[in-house]
């Protein structure tokens, strides 16, 4: 059982804090945020994750984990430091280095004997390189380490499924030392390990995700396609999916993808191309397409409302996927903000993005329920695909609006269903059925 630290307790830091305690190891979760840290210490957990407070609370309880705002105390206690820091984007899409930076030199200060530091944040290639060299240049003694890169895959809404049952591991080191340390830390979990160099660990994460990202712009494209030509994208998606070369996953078309990771790794991914003197055209047409999507979606909203001034809008879905209350680059609050300034009121309701949705939204009406988000409203949006809301009663929901009329900006529900309970159904690519 090993003595590890996790510095940045947030999505990620927190979920592999959790998890690894869970595996047996003691486990201190450090945070330059003392207000998290003091709710995290009670057992509080300051965000949505399914399974995550019960985790915390057991290993609480075993004494496996514990939280920090004293970075000395983490670097102090264990042998292995996991970076979980975020890392935003700067305003030329850059990937902002700050936290990490900052953590590395307090790890340089603070370090007594061996350690080895764990890269988990997705960062730009040769962030590893610019670890170590501010480590050796604040470093006060001789005192070994390695830095080594493991990204991280999981999934906000199956974190814990994910961080437990990865695809793989990927471990990017020159130490041999290194890699068997982590190596059997990760012993307990049953997924095939690579181990890479340092760069290709780094160069992973951002292909991954700008691959994911390409694949859901793919899809918004031939979306486009479908409408005018009277093809239904989830047929195609099918179709496509079938075929093992291209598989069904991320393959939904829709309002494109949100949340804290794509924006910004695809802004970092292309920032670095062009620093090297490429110029990853490819991802710049898909971010182009993902954002399209959002004006896309209020072309069709205008087209069928006509006039937007004054007309009540009912939002369901307010995080930028289902199962997490992250609000970061969600689709809501670009067409939340488009419609207000054309004049819109707005009703909205998530079964848990509410409370961080109060900080960032203005003027809107946040409802109990997704019925009271229908009442009196001209018109019905589905911005995030929450299963609570494919089980609603249309019945009761038509009743409630002024006009039956649902423009599904997940393609979650059932055109079919709903035209023969007397809806406008307008989907993203649905062809058919469309108004
Ligand atoms: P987050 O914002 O939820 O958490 C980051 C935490 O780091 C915050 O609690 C913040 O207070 C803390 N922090 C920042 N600077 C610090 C410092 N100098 N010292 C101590 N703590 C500091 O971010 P996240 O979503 O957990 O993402 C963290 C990293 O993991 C990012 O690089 C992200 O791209 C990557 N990642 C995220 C996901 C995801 O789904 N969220 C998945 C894979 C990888």
């Amino acid at each position: 059982m090993k003595k590890v630290s996790i510095i940045g307790s947030g999505y990620v830091g927190l979920v592999t804090g959790a998890c690894l305690a869970e595996l047996g190891n003691f486990v201190i979760c450090a945070d330059n945020d003392t207000k998290k840290i003091n709710v995290l210490k009670k057992g509080l957990i300051p965000i949505y994750e399914p399974g995550l407070e019960k985790l915390v609370r057991r290993n609480l309880k075993k004494k496996k984990l514990s939280f920090t705002s004293s970075i000395k105390e983490a670097v102090d206690k264990s042998e292995i430091i996991f970076i979980a820091v975020g890392t935003p984007s700067l305003e030329n899409g850059e990937a902002d280095l700050t936290g990490i930076e900052n953590v590395a030199r307090h790890i340089a200060l603070y370090m007594k004997g061996y350690r080895l530091i764990v890269e988990k944040s997705t960062v730009p290639v040769e962030t590893c390189e610019w670890i170590k060299r501010t480590i050796l240049t604040y470093i006060k003694n001789k005192t070994e380490f390695d830095v080594v890169s493991n990204p991280e895959f999981l999934r906000e809404g199956s974190a814990i499924h994910d961080f437990m049952h990865p695809d793989r591991i990927v471990i990017g080191t020159e130490s041999k030392r290194a890699g068997d340390i982590l190596a059997s830390l990760y012993k307990p979990i049953n997924a095939p390990v690579l181990l890479t160099n340092i760069k290709s660990a780094e160069l992973i994460k951002h292909a991954s995700n700008a691959f994911l990202a390409t694949k859901i712009s793919f899809i918004n494209a031939v979306a486009r396609i479908c409408d005018k030509v009277g093809a239904d994208v989830k047929e195609v998606a099918e179709g496509l999916g079938l075929d093992k070369r291209i598989g069904r996953a991320f393959l939904d078309a829709g309002l494109g993808y949100g949340g804290s990771c794509f924006p910004k790794d695809l802004d970092a991914f292309i920032n670095i191309a062009h620093k090297i003197g490429y110029n990853f055209e490819l991802l710049k047409m898909v971010r182009k397409i993902n954002q399209e999507q959002r004006e896309f979606f209020l072309h069709k909203i205008k087209s069928t409302l006509w006039i937007i001034k004054e007309k009540t809008i009912g939002i369901l879905g307010l995080s930028f996927k289902p199962d997490t209350d992250d609000m970061r680059n969600a689709p809501s609050l670009d067409i939340i903000d488009a419609l207000r300034n054309e004049g819109a009121y707005i009703k909205v309701y998530d079964p848990q993005a509410m409370k961080k949705a109060r900080e960032l939204l203005r003027g809107v009406t946040f409802c109990k329920n997704p019925y009271d988000v229908c009442k009196s409203a001209d018109c019905l949006l589905l911005v995030t695909e929450w299963d609570e809301f494919r089980a609603l009663d249309f019945y009761k929901v038509k009743k409630l609006l002024n006009r039956p009329l649902i423009i599904d900006g997940r393609n979650m529900l059932n055109p079919a269903l709903l035209k023969d309970i007397g809806f406008v159904y307008i989907g993203i690519g649905r062809g058919i059925g469309d108004v």
